[in-house]
């Protein structure tokens, strides 16, 4: 069999992490398996490494920002064919250039465009484990690249169906995939398995336990993962094409912090102006999320939407320098809303989802802001202050599903 373990920051945050999971690994390969091993930075490494670009340049170029973040998991890999030496097994390092993990040329959020296998099956079949660095690539011109925040899951994914490999664990300090995030919701239950759509709607909305281009490039390339904790050897979470005949109505509930609200107040009431704001928007890459238009009133109207906080600074940089082309009368931001979803594939068939949700975020004293739904989620945007509370409450109102 080949398998690919994927490993993400905290369980290789120190020395004896580190030896925890080269024995984990050690155990596949002495049953005869073929084993790749893609790890993640050490601990809080990334951060650390945005904090100290921060310091010296709050406007780093892109470029340079990738070619500082990919060490992280350089170090990572050389540390564990280490600590694999050690124990006595054969094992190799290899970053993106050395794989060959060809990405698009877009610097801090690349995608995969092609993996390279001749590198990594050539080390296999000579008898090594294969440690491979998460999170980076190489673009057409030779430059690193990396997949955005949490992206080594996806370089697990990518590695997995460029192999056809048999199995791909993704192993983290969780047990699997819950009913919503346990560091927020105490009595939180895991999942033993969930469908690619709703774990792709999950990871989009701030469940960050997958990257959510590993969900839909293993939906695509129909690889099953399993979610699983690296200190324990309790069964995980399968994610895959689940066909159950009654479908859970709310299989889990999500929120991102990151959401920053920008209204546009007092724009002419007339055809052309919406598409010429998110058009400009769209050229600029930026992302936009939820979106909301308040009914004319004279010739005026306004138009609010979503972005990710760290493209705020930016969205708000191109409106401006366009103000009076766009007809904006003045604008508003804040930073302080986070969004709230639930997903399940059941909501599609049974009325009154929507309705509950909001009942729970009334008794909980909770204001709705913007809501936009999709044919398995409802996302809410509300305060920054009221998420923890909102998502207890809307976990709360679900339970019951959750445990059948
Ligand atoms: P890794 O470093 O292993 O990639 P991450 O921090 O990226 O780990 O992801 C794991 C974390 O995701 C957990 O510690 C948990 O707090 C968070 N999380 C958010 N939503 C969920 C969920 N629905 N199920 C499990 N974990 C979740
Ligand atoms: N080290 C990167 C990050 O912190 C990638 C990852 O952990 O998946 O975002
Ligand atoms: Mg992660």
């Amino acid at each position: 069999m080949l398998v690919v373990k994927k490993f993400g920051g905290s369980s290789v945050a120190n020395k004896e992490r580190i030896f925890n999971v080269a024995r984990r690994c050690i155990d596949d390969y002495k049953k005869g398996n073929k084993v790749v091993v893609v790890l993640s930075a050490m601990g809080d490494t990334t951060d650390d490494l945005i904090a100290l670009a921060n310091d010296i340049n709050p406007d780093a170029p892109k470029r340079e920002m990738d070619m500082l973040l990919s060490i992280g998991e350089q170090q990572s890999v050389a540390l564990m064919a280490m600590a694999m030496a050690k124990l006595g097994v054969p094992a190799i390092s290899l970053n993106a250039f050395q794989v060959a993990m060809h990405t698009t040329s877009q610097y801090s959020n690349a995608r995969f465009k092609r993996v390279d296998k001749d590198r990594i099956l050539h080390e296999l079949d000579a008898g090594k484990i294969v440690i491979v660095t998460g999170f980076q690539g190489v673009n057409k011109y030779d430059d690193i690249t990396t997949l955005g925040r949490g992206g080594s899951d996806t370089t697990a994914v990518a590695i997995a169906a460029t192999l056809n490999a048999d199995r791909c664990e993704i192993f983290t300090d969780v047990d699997g995939v819950y009913t919503a995030d346990p560091r927020i919701v105490k009595n939180a239950r895991k999942l033993p398995e969930i469908s690619y759509d709703e774990m792709l709607e999950l990871a989009s909305l701030g469940a960050q336990v997958l990257h959510n281009r590993s969900v839909e490039m293993a939906k695509k390339y129909g690889v099953t993962l399993v979610v699983r904790s690296s200190l324990n050897e309790s069964e995980g979470t399968l994610v895959r094409e689940v066909n159950t005949v009654e479908k859970m109505l709310v299989s889990g509930v999500a929120c991102d912090k990151h959401a920053a609200r920008i209204a546009l107040i007092g724009v002419k009431n007339e055809p052309g102006v919406a598409f010429k704001v998110f058009d400009l928007l769209a050229k600029a890459g930026i992302n936009v999320d939820m979106i909301l238009q308040s009914v004319g009133r004279d010739d005026k109207k306004d138009i609010s939407f979503t972005v990710d906080e760290t493209e705020a600074k930016d969205a708000m940089k191109v409106l401006k320098e366009n103000k009076d082309r766009l007809t904006i009368t003045d604008f508003q931001d804040e930073e302080n809303v986070a969004k709230l979803s639930i997903v399940g594939a059941g909501m599609q068939t049974n009325p009154g989802v929507a309705a509950r949700m909001f009942g729970a975020l009334y008794d909980a004293g909770v204001n709705i802001r913007m809501i936009s739904t999709s044919e398995i989620r409802i996302t809410v945007l509300i305060d920054l202050a009221d998420v923890d509370r909102a998502m207890n409450a809307v976990h709360a109102e679900f339970m019951e599903e959750i445990e059948n």
